[in-house]
């Protein structure tokens, strides 16, 4: 069986057209299908629709969240709930063409590749999002070490064994194409063309965005704190040599009384401290996050069979 798995997030002027496409997709395969479709706490009719699909189609299957978790959460709802033997994972509007899972599908079943990666060639999105997206990419594939991860997201399909990998790891704080990186196995990518988002705005604002990137950066990277540790070790040389001049000037009595220099040390300094406060507090606030080991969301309901 395939399992088809997505969230939607007050998505319902969506929702027709994503599960006829999904729908026309996946009967053409030649397997069995479900598609687990996750409803993040929408606050619209979203789930009323969703209810009225399944009724025709019971192979449509709904797991509803107890509120708004974002959609890292709703995709590990839905993966872990899955039951498929390939499973694929896919944006609710249409950014993702479904009629790509095809041609995932023929990849994985070759039995060379055990993920099979979305990988966009170009994007038709705006141009503030198209630019914070790549410069996140650039970033978080040359600080992660992830080679494979530039412009992958989270349009993607793998088999059991690795799903089994991906659901093995329980952190809190999830980006899933990185976890889906960093499991390893043979990874093979399909190219495709990023659509826009069909209807409505995106549910994922610049802010979120960032958190999500933030997110990504300081779980699979020490660069920050590398960053950081660096930047120290220069500024205690800078002023070692500083501090030696300062003694010599004192004793040659050359010193004059500089208000605007040390004025200036303190602000950069201080800056600089926060700064690295602030990473430290980063790291800090994510340990603090898994050691609470709450749930990653909360099912209000699950209608399957
Ligand atoms: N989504 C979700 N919960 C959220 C935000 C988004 O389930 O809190 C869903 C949304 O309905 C869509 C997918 O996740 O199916 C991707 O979201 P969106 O298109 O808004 O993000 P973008 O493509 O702009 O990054
Ligand atoms: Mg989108």
């Amino acid at each position: 069986m395939i399992s088809l798995v997505v969230p939607v997030y007050n998505e319902e002027n969506l929702v027709d057209e994503l599960i006829r496409r999904s729908l026309k997709v996946l009967t053409e395969l030649p397997m069995e299908y479900e598609i687990l479709l996750v409803d993040d706490g929408s606050q619209d009719s979203t789930l009323a629709k969703l209810l009225q699909h399944r009724n025709k189609n019971n192979r449509i299957k709904i797991i509803a969240l107890s509120r708004n978790f974002g959609h890292q959460a709703a995709f590990t709802a839905g993966l872990e709930y899955a039951k498929g033997d390939y499973i694929a994972m896919m944006d609710g509007d249409l950014q993702d063409p479904p009629e790509l899972i095809n041609k995932m599908y023929l990849k994985l079943k070759s039995g060379e590749f055990d993920i099979i990666n979305g990988k966009r060639k170009s994007k038709k999105e705006k141009i503030n999002r198209k630019i914070i997206t790549s410069v996140f990419h650039k970033l978080f594939t040359k600080v992660s070490g992830f080679r494979e991860i530039e412009n992958v997201g989270n349009f993607s399909m793998m088999n059991r064994n690795a799903l089994n990998g991906l659901l093995a790891l329980k952190e809190k704080i999830r980006y899933l194409p990185g976890m889906r990186s960093f499991v390893g196995f043979k990874q093979g990518f399909v190219e495709y063309v990023r659509e826009e988002r069909k209807e409505g705005k995106s549910k994922m604002s610049i802010w979120k965005l960032f958190a999500l990137g933030a997110d990504a950066i300081f779980s699979f990277s020490k660069l920050p704190l590398r960053i950081c540790l660096f930047l120290g070790i220069i500024g205690i040389v800078v002023f070692l040599f500083a501090g030696i001049y300062v003694l010599i000037a004192k004793i040659f009595g050359f010193a004059v009384l500089g208000w605007s220099s040390t004025l200036l040390s303190i602000y950069f300094l201080g800056s600089i401290q926060l700064t690295f406060l602030g990473v430290l507090g980063e790291y800090v606030f994510r340990s603090y996050k898994e050691s609470q080991n709450r749930p990653v969301y909360l099912v209000k309901e699950i209608f399957d069979d």
